[in-house]
């Protein structure tokens, strides 16, 4: 049987050990952490992910996350509406609606479709080959594939591909948490000058929101609860509730670094690259993770069909690299045209397109992301 080595344990790492197994590949996985554990906020799956993850066969232990949602759209500083999107219509042009998890049960649910022997945590890989050998301090595998899923600072991309630049600061610091929240229904995000506000509802009473802010990198707060409390003193009263309800202790702060030098293939001899180690793309347009899950479950559709590797990734890298590469820059581009201006004239001009903006434009502009269906992977006989 042929052996695939997934050097990573996040969403996209183990997206794909599932996928392989399914297509008869045996499987490991290492990850460099010492326990299996999320340290994280929410993440918004989107109906193309959602599809994908119903085809490696996870999507049934999903569907208890799900709460229902109403209508939603974005508000400015002071909470009047700057656009609504109707949920009803946004199902029906997708197929299905979005589905905001934690990513602490995402992972979980992951995990809980491998056996137990598949995941091996604490192993830091230090070196892998281009014919598939992948070695740790006191370790070593070699396998027919490897798939380098070690996220946006990937120590594989960075030593297979050593001249490619390394991933850029893409103009915003994000905070996050999960907060308990009696399930609210209508839900609406803000934009306001190099900021942009999003809420949602997750299952058991609690909800995930973020904070994009324009900012220089690097930039630290001894206590972000009451920074963000001080910078969003003049804004509309749910967005104060939501900082005033967060523990500061959940407060999390990243700056946002992507991929901005697309790289010029996925694939070095036997090891290929998947989610953000092959395409990290700033957070705005929610699909980084649904990237990942759609590379996983292409390079299992492939991996089902024909073990010949070099065949197999040729066909992965035509496949997945135009796509996720593109998603990447639309990405950038939403962010730049979005909640990173900062211009009061440009500002004050996207506000009146978004007011004139028909919901059905809005949820036009997402269903074309989404509207992607999985390759089916098929099971081997026997
Ligand atoms: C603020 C923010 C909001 C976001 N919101 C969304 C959203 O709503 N929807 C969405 O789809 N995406 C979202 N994303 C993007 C999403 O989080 C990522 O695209 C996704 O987590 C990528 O998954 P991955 O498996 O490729 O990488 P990761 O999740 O980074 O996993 C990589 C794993 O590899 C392990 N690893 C690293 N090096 C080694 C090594 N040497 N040896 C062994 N293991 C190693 C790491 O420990 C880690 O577990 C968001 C990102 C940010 C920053």
């Amino acid at each position: 049987m042929a052996h695939a080595v997934v050097v990573g344990g996040g969403i996209g790492g183990l997206s794909a050990a599932i996928g392989l197994r399914k297509a008869g590949w045996r499987v490991t996985v290492l990850e460099r952490a010492a326990a299996f554990e999320e340290i994280g906020a929410g993440i918004s799956l989107w109906p193309n992910a959602l599809r994908a993850l119903d085809e490696l066969g996870v999507g049934a232990r999903l569907a208890p996350l799900r709460v229902s949602h109403g209508t939603g759209g974005m508000l400015d500083r002071r909470g009047r509406v700057l656009t609504r999107v109707d949920g009803e219509q946004f199902a029906r042009l997708l197929g299905r609606l979005l589905l905001p998890v934690h990513r602490a049960r995402l992972l979980d649910i992951l995990r809980a479709a491998l056996p137990a022997g598949a995941l091996r945590s604490g192993v830091d890989v230090t070196e892998v080959t281009a014919d598939g050998v992948v070695r740790w301090e006191g370790g070593e595998l070699r396998a027919d594939l490897v798939v380098g899923a070690d996220g946006i600072h990937s120590g594989l991309r960075s030593r297979l591909w050593p001249a490619h630049p390394a991933p850029v600061y893409c103009g915003s610091t994000a905070f996050r948490a999960v907060i308990d929240w009696p399930r609210p229904r209508d839900l609406a995000g803000t934009m306001a000058p190099g900021v942009e506000f999003g809420l949602m509802a997750l299952a058991e009473e609690k909800a995930y929101w973020y904070i994009s802010l324009v900012s220089p990198p690097g930039v630290r707060h001894a206590d972000p609860k009451a920074f963000l409390r001080e910078r969003f003193a003049s804004f509309h009263r749910q967005l104060r509730d939501v900082i005033e309800r967060t523990p500061a202790e959940r407060i999390l702060h990243h700056d946002l670094y992507w991929l901005a030098t697309p790289l010029p293939s996925y694939v070095h001899g036997r090891v290929v690259l998947l989610g953000d180690a092959a395409h990290a793309m700033p957070p705005f347009l929610g699909q980084g993770g649904c990237q990942a899950i759609e590379d996983a479950v292409v390079l299992a559709a492939l991996a089902a069909r024909s073990a010949e590797v070099p065949d197999l990734l040729a066909r992965y890298d035509a496949q997945r690299r135009p796509r996720s590469q593109t998603i990447a820059t639309r990405s950038a581009r939403a962010g730049k045209a979005g909640p990173q201006l900062t211009n009061p004239l440009a500002v004050a001009a996207r506000d009146t397109a978004l007011r004139l903006l028909p919901s059905s434009l809005t949820a036009r502009a997402a269903a074309a992301i989404a509207d992607w269906t999985p390759p089916v992977v098929s099971v081997p006989a026997g």
